[in-house]
């Protein structure tokens, strides 16, 4: 701005002339930011005209240049122009030796530092553009004011000691902000397991319990073995392998049985006598941090016949989250638990949390229920929702404050809702906050239960009501997120995008790579890369490492850090070719049967398909079929069949449509509209397939499918999938494995061939670049095949000879799915009922 400031002299007219008016201006000299703006325009204007009118290269230029005066002014200018720029880069912290670079060779260099320079400025007018325009894009959590942040800590908290890998050095180091709280992952006794499994319940000790835990539930994965260097889903798993135990209970709730089995509370069925909060300043409220006064609650809790509960997480910095804080108000008293320090003492408290003669309630339960499982091992049988009340009442508005401004006229600051939880000491402002959230909650809860009874014409159906679905968020499962190979096209899918195969591609890698780095590094994917600007880099496919920095606004840590590596991913995605006639199709089909919305094959539902169900494509575009009806769709049954056929249709219908796309093989295939047309057709097929019944449903037998409805989404039947998955593989690694592949297959096909080694040669296929517990997993899977007899009711389909991709690489793991199954079914009659006890196992506990 001086600088401009010296030269505004010639551009009267916007100039600010008015001397009264001079302590309002903008900037010196300007009225406002139009005024500079204009000004400012014009000067690039005129500086552009005159530029463009300058001899040209090639042209005027060489004859103009043989005259020395001609070019000792161009020098001059040119050396003036140079400082000038390298000033204005200075000032705003660029690279900025723009005049002392060697003439020739430096023209390059030079026009890639404006161009980053460029970028730079951009970046900044972006975020103040947004800070002016009130957009508050850090979502990063607030503190209060006059917060002292602790020291950082520079640490790779999540690997294990000595297992340096084979990865570069480079990658220990992060940048972490000055902002940053203490990572409290780093003094967690039990290192979070962010590993690419199913969640299997933390839970070792079951108070309360009707039906006993699993027996190996009763031995904490670090006590066996076989868990020393692998993630304890894994462990869990392969403890199952060995001991032949129920596969579901390992990953079932544990409570699920007594959650089934709740009988309606007494309290339920007459009016209820609202009982007064006592007031904040006579009620005594305890910070929690050590065990024995966490034991001293506990025996507290146990004699009440109520308590309210509530949860604080934080979700920023860590890949699954972090319960931080927990607070719970008895009539008399309220704690405050610090979730952190005590994190591997909580399961304590399962004591009174499920036990079915003591109400918790909670206020919108839906998160805590599953943080408390995720991070504390802590359930809850039988528990009030007053979230769940106030909308049956129809109270309008649903939130806490709402009911607590409604029936004890307090008004909460719900300001802190976002701070970070994670700071320790917790600030006084943080902890009154966090206290007021359960401290009313007993009232609230008496209160709406007498509406609840009044509103109900004085019958206990509305209550009933309420404590139903309290009941069915208490038996909600904890998921932990799986990375699966369309998980990016789940998110796409959301955010209503329609990429071309390079712009698919760069996505696909994009999120592949934030995933990986996520769990690695245990921040959340947001913090790694947001949405939004992962949508930018794979739209935009910037071609320098600056160009993906100018789509991050402002720019991640990670991102910064690894710009090199994302650069790569972009490149790799540039060079694919928009797809041919074969691989279109391929991956319309692939992409067109993943979508859950029409319940077609789910990918790894390897009972509907067989590689003789797709469609072949002739050269010439038209569709034909290998074959529709055979044996297996019988079984099947009619609807399944149908869904198929109308696919079938559409895709026929497509191909029609779109001819002149399939007719050349060479031709490149628009994916922007063949997406769009999928959509229609989809909807389409949604809607013929939701009209279909299947007239001979009820003479199938109920459970002859080996992939139950339910069980498609538990994440425990995808468990053949987690000897490939969890640990993501680098693009190198990948590349290798396909060439791997194509030999494995190549001898696969000759080892079918009589007296051939098939099974093994199979299960060694992903051996050489998966990691080592996978083999583990493979071993114990290749032992149990050849003890097995062979099945009666359901020989599994030969994918060593389908090349359908998206079977590509998974024979071993369907293999062992179908293994997991069987075992399974053997199990299941051995389910035994235990009394109602607390068993707590010998030794001390690991937690
Ligand atoms: P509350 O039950 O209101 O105390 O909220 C419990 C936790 O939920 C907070 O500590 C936050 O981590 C999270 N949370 C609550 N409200 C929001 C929100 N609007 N957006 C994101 N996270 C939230
Ligand atoms: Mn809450
Ligand atoms: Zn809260």
């Amino acid at each position: 701005m001086d600088s401009s400031n010296s030269t505004k002299q010639n551009n009267n007219q916007f100039l600010n002339e008015d001397p009264a008016d001079v302590d309002n201006e903008f900037c010196p000299g300007f009225k406002d930011v139009d005024a500079f703006v204009k000004y400012g325009l014009g000067t690039v204007v005129a500086a552009t005209k005159a530029s463009a009118s300058l001899p040209q290269v090639g042209d005027e230029y060489d004859l103009y240049r043989s005259f020395p005066g001609f070019q000792e002014f161009c020098e001059t200018q040119g050396d003036g122009l140079l400082h000038c720029m390298s000033q204005i880069m200075h000032h705003h912290g660029c690279r900025a030796h723009m005049r002392d670079r060697n003439k020739l060779t430096g023209l390059e260099e030079r026009f890639d530092l404006v161009v980053d320079s460029n970028d730079v400025i951009l970046e900044k007018v972006g975020i103040l553009l947004d800070d002016a325009a009130g957009v508050n894009r850090s979502q990063q959590p607030v503190m209060p004011a006059g917060f002292q942040p602790p020291k950082i800590v520079v640490s790779s908290w999540n690997r294990k000691g000595g297992d340096s890998g084979s990865g570069r050095s480079s990658e220990t180091f992060r940048l972490l902000q000055a902002k940053n709280v203490t990572r409290p992952q780093l003094k967690f006794l039990e290192k979070v397991d962010n590993s690419n499994t199913p969640f299997t319940p933390k839970i070792f000790v079951k108070p309360n319990a009707i039906k006993p835990l699993p027996s190996c539930k009763s031995l904490r994965s670090r006590q066996r073995p076989e868990d020393l260097d692998v993630p304890a889903a894994l462990a869990d798993f392969i403890h199952q392998q060995r001991t032949q135990e129920h596969v579901e209970d390992m990953f079932a709730h544990p409570y699920q049985y007594e959650l089934d089995h709740l009988a309606l509370p007494e309290n339920l069925l007459s009016k209820p006598e609202p009982q007064m909060y006592k007031p904040l300043a006579e009620t005594k409220c305890s910070f929690i941090d050590n065990l024995e006064d966490l034991v001293a609650v506990n025996e507290k809790l146990t004699k009440t016949s109520e308590f309210a509960v509530d949860l604080e997480h934080h979700s920023y910095r860590s890949f699954l989250g972090i319960t931080c804080l927990m607070q719970i108000s008895t009539r008399d008293e309220d704690f405050i638990i610090d979730t952190l320090e005590l994190r591997s003492e909580l399961y304590i408290l399962n004591e009174a949390f499920t036990d079915p003669a003591i109400v918790k309630v909670f206020h919108g339960a839906d998160s805590d229920i599953e943080w408390l499982q995720k991070d504390l091992g802590l359930y809850i049988v039988n528990m009030f929702d007053t979230h769940q009340a106030s909308r049956t009442l129809n109270l309008g508005r649903h939130s806490l404050d709402h009911l607590l401004k409604l029936f004890c006229n307090v008004d909460s600051d719900k300001r802190y809702q976002l701070a970070d939880w994670r700071i320790r000491p917790l600030p006084d402002e943080m902890f009154q906050y966090a206290r007021a959230d359960t401290h009313y909650l007993l009232y609230v809860y008496d209160r709406l239960r007498v509406d609840l009874w009044e509103v109900g014409n004085g019958q206990p159906a509305l209550l009933q009501m309420v404590w139903h679905k309290s009941k069915d968020i208490s038996v909600k499962k904890y998921m932990k997120p799986l990375f699966t190979e369309d998980s990016y096209m789940d998110l796409l899918r959301k955010q209503k995008k329609a990429f071309n195969t390079q712009q698919l591609t760069a996505f696909r890698l994009l999120y592949s790579w934030r995933d990986k780095l996520a769990r690695q590094e245990d921040e959340s994917t947001g913090y790694v890369l947001p949405n939004h600007m992962m949508i930018k880099i794979s739209d935009i496919l910037p071609k320098e490492p600056q160009g993906i920095i100018a789509c991050c606004n402002p720019v991640p840590p990670l991102v910064r850090q690894q710009v090199n590596e994302l650069h790569l991913l972009v490149q790799q995605a540039r060079e694919m070719p928009l797809l041919k006639v074969r691989h279109a199709w391929g991956h319309a089909i692939h992409w067109f049967f993943l979508q859950p919305e029409i319940p077609l094959f789910g990918p790894h539902d390897t009972s509907r398909v067989s590689e003789s169900d797709f469609p072949s494509f002739t050269p010439n575009g038209k569709i034909y079929l290998k074959s529709i009806v055979n044996i297996n769709s019988v079984v099947l049954g009619y609807s399944q069949l149908n869904k198929r056929i109308c696919t079938l249709r559409l895709l026929s219908e497509l191909s029609t449509k779109k001819g002149a796309l399939f007719s050349d093989e060479e031709q490149e295939v628009d994916m922007h509209k063949m997406m769009g047309h999928l959509t229609v057709a989809q909807q389409k097929a949604g809607r013929v397939v939701e009209s279909f019944q299947n007239p001979f449903r009820m003479y199938l037998p109920s459970n002859d499918i080996h992939i139950s409805k339910n069980a498609k989404f538990d994440p425990s039947t995808k468990i053949y999938e987690i000897s490939k998955r969890w640990k993501l593989q680098s693009v190198e690694q990948q590349q290798k494995e396909v060439e791997a592949k194509k030999k494995v297959k190549e001898e696969a096909k000759e080892s079918l061939k009589p007296g051939g080694k098939k099974r093994e040669r199979v299960a060694s296929e992903t051996g050489e670049s998966t990691p080592k517990p996978n083999k583990k997993l493979m071993k114990a899977a290749e032992k149990k095949n050849e003890d097995s007899t062979p099945p009666l009711v359901f020989k599994p389909y030969d994918y060593s000879q389908s090349d359908f991709k998206v079977f590509a690489g998974t024979q071993p793991h369907v293999f062992m799915f179908y293994l997991t199954l069987k075992n399974a079914k053997a199990q299941k009659s051995n389910a035994c009922a235990g009394n109602r006890s607390m068993s707590f196992f010998g030794g001390k506990s690991v937690r």
